[in-house]
């Protein structure tokens, strides 16, 4: 029988090895989500609630172990992996408090004696999700999904089982009942069967455009829907009266957290001519003294990259970028020694057509940009294939908002880095993919929005 590894990124070493399940397993389990999806849908959004509200607590009582192990499977520091165990409580309490007010019915006024939409669960959805926020990214998905009275089955990265297993034993702590959400631990290349079955009625697919891709034309094939949450290369514009202590704070911020791994993650910074310079004597500086270590100790700000693949790819960028006419301000260079790590790296004086302005570079690698004036820094942010998120950070909030409408993304923060948040939507357009997670606009995606009329 095949298995997944877990490989520790930051020194090596492997953790563990999980089985993969056959995929006569896997429709097993399919069977059981729909066999649960039956009696599920008939609970109240009380029920539900209270099931939720226990899932908080018990991400907050597991929390130091929980963060233990996304830090050894994926390498991210422990101080943030425990915010993210947090910010999964969070999502919980959110949706239990509110999923009824949100789901209930509208009542519209038409010649019927009755007419009004009314919103019904659809069935097994399907969640392909990616490593860099283990915990995290498969809450976004199955909170709203199952509060909405569906059941849900988890395809997750195959380097962070432990996370999926942990995910797993969550719901069995917390008291959900059995099939109404498991894990299928199996490769990507099986997806096609399970896609395929019919009581898999709608995928969640969070990642890569490839993947994205490849999962969609899959599910359109059977014509079931999808939401795809992609990857991204978002730009901050930063104007000429920036504040340049907090433009550059939120770059170093942006550009590291996660160990730079994350899909909203500021990505290529646009400078307006007049505070070109500055800017990048700052940045470079604060790049240059943010701490790169191990991911357990308190005073690292950034650990190793998840995989030694991805820090090859990477890597390769960069060099393609440099080939290209990029300037290397800082990093740029694989350390020796053990792990995936990479040095906070600063490529300058990029265009378009160059690797590090046209693609997403998934690690510590921030990407300047100069430009003139407005226009122009706004047409380079919006030369993009993708969508996801964008910034600006300027001490004019009026000229901000007004910027942020023009931006091609589907997450455009003033002064502030892009995070998600329960009680607004997240998600991307172009390249970075459609439909929406959380708030109203999520939880809606994977519901029967069914118009009744009484004559
Ligand atoms: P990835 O390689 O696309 O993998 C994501 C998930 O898809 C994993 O479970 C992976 O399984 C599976 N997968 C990969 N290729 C597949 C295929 N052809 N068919 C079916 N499943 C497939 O992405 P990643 O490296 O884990 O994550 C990084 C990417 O995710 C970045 O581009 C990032 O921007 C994006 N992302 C987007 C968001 C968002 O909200 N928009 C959030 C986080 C990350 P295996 O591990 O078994 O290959």
């Amino acid at each position: 029988m095949s298995k997944s590894v877990s490989i520790n990124p930051a020194t090596g070493e492997t953790i563990a090895s999980y089985d993969r399940i056959s995929i006569q397993e896997a429709i097993s389990k399919i069977e059981k989500a729909q066999v649960a999806f039956k009696k599920w849908k008939t609970t109240t959004y009380a029920e539900r609630a209270k099931l939720f509200y226990k899932l908080a607590d018990v991400f907050e009582e597991n929390k130091e172990d929980y963060a233990q192990l996304a830090t050894s499977e994926m390498g991210k520091t422990t101080d943030q992996a425990k915010k993210e165990v947090e910010k999964c409580a969070w999502i919980c309490r959110y949706y239990a408090e509110h999923s009824a007010n949100l789901l209930k019915d509208v009542l519209v006024d038409t010649e019927a004696s009755k007419s009004y939409v009314t919103y019904q669960p659809l069935g097994v959805i399907l969640a392909v999700m990616p490593w860099n926020f283990p915990f995290y990214q498969v809450i976004r998905f199955a909170v709203p999904a199952l509060m909405a009275g569906n059941t849900g089955v988890l395809k997750h990265a195959s380097n962070v089982q432990g996370c999926a297993m942990a995910l797993e034993d969550a719901m069995r702590k917390a008291g959900f009942p059995e099939g109404v959400f498991m894990n299928l631990n199996l490769p990507s290349d099986a997806m096609e069967s399970v896609i395929a079955h019919e009581h898999i009625v709608a995928v969640t697919l969070t990642g890569s455009a490839p993947a994205g891709k490849s999962v969609a034309s899959i599910a359109g094939k059977h014509l079931k829907k999808t939401v795809l949450e992609l990857g991204g290369s978002d730009a901050y514009i930063i104007m000429a009266d920036a504040d340049l202590e907090m433009a550059t704070d939120l770059a170093t911020q942006g550009r590291l957290q996660n160990n730079g791994q994350t899909c909203i993650a500021a990505k290529r910074f646009i400078v307006l001519d007049a505070i070109y310079d500055d800017f990048l004597k700052l940045f470079t500086e604060k790049m240059k003294r943010a701490k790169m270590g191990d991911p357990t100790h308190k005073d690292t700000l950034y650990g190793p990259l998840a995989r030694l693949d991805l820090r090859e790819e990477l890597h390769q960028q960069v060099e393609k970028t440099i080939a290209q006419g990029g300037t290397l301000v800082l990093g740029g260079k694989i350390p020796e020694g053990k792990g995936a790590y990479y040095p906070a790296t600063i490529l300058a004086d990029l265009k378009p057509g160059m690797e590090a302005f046209d693609e997403e570079l998934f690690g510590p690698v921030a990407s300047v940009i100069r430009a003139t004036n407005d226009t122009e820094a706004m047409a380079l942010a919006n030369n993009s294939k993708f969508g996801l998120g964008a910034g600006v950070i300027t001490s004019n909030k009026e000229k901000g908002e007004a910027l942020a409408l023009q931006l091609e993304a589907g997450n455009c923060f003033v002064n502030k880095l892009v995070a998600s948040d329960p009680r607004l939507p997240f998600g991307g357009v172009k390249e970075s993919g459609y439909g929406r997670e959380l708030s109203g606009y999520g939880i809606k995606e994977f519901v029967n929005t069914k118009s009744v009329w009484i004559d």
